[in-house]
């Protein structure tokens, strides 16, 4: 895991509203634990890919055996950038073309250097991420909130933002990005981007 990505986690993590709760010891723990749970589950994703196929007949593929419905809409929110959203029972993703198009524009700089189509690798990116709700929703071992956890009087209290570090990781790894699609939630900039 190269730095700029650990840095890129620790912010989201550093944001996250229930952050004040953590112990600095916790912190490196987590951040490898949650990074592991997307790249298990990548790896599981990986292994069913047939000969030759390419990873976005993969991803649609997965869509496809997972049920999971695709739509378009606006998902402003304020103080956020919603790029999309995952909604469970049933399944749907619901991904907003102009945050895509925005998305492409900034990876435009690092897909050229690396050879990469801008367009659908900002498409790919959002909906690996979103595919990756789905899993941790079917498969509570894949919930990374789950990594840390507080039982307060009114309920347990989740760090939410491990989730998203696991998301983001999965997304690498299942499209082969050469870079970590959390460095581009710029979450220093007041008001995370969420995918
Ligand atoms: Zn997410």
């Amino acid at each position: 895991m190269c730095s700029q990505a650990r840095a890129a986690a620790l912010a989201m993590l550093r944001q996250d509203k229930n952050a004040f709760l953590l112990k600095e010891e916790e912190i490196p723990f987590l951040l490898e634990a949650a990074f592991a749970l997307g790249e298990k589950q990548a790896a599981a994703c990986l292994s069913l890919r047939g000969e030759a196929e390419s990873l976005t007949a993969l991803l649609e593929g997965l869509y496809r055996q997972a049920g999971i419905a695709l739509r378009q809409g606006e998902l402003k929110l304020p103080g956020y950038r919603v790029r999309a959203v995952y909604s469970h029972s049933p399944p749907a993703v619901t991904v907003d073309r102009q945050e895509i198009l925005d998305l492409q524009k900034e990876i435009k700089g690092l897909c050229l250097q690396k050879g990469l189509e801008p367009w659908s690798l900002a498409r790919e990116m959002v909906l690996a991420h979103e595919l990756y709700h789905y899993y941790e929703r079917r498969d509570p071992g894949l919930d990374a909130r789950s990594l840390w956890r507080q039982n307060k009087l009114f309920g347990p209290r989740y760090l939410r933002s491990l989730s998203e570090i696991a998301a983001h990781r999965f997304s690498q790894i299942l499209l082969q990005i050469p870079f970590y699609p959390g460095e581009l939630d710029f979450p220093d900039e007041g008001g995370s981007n969420h995918v």
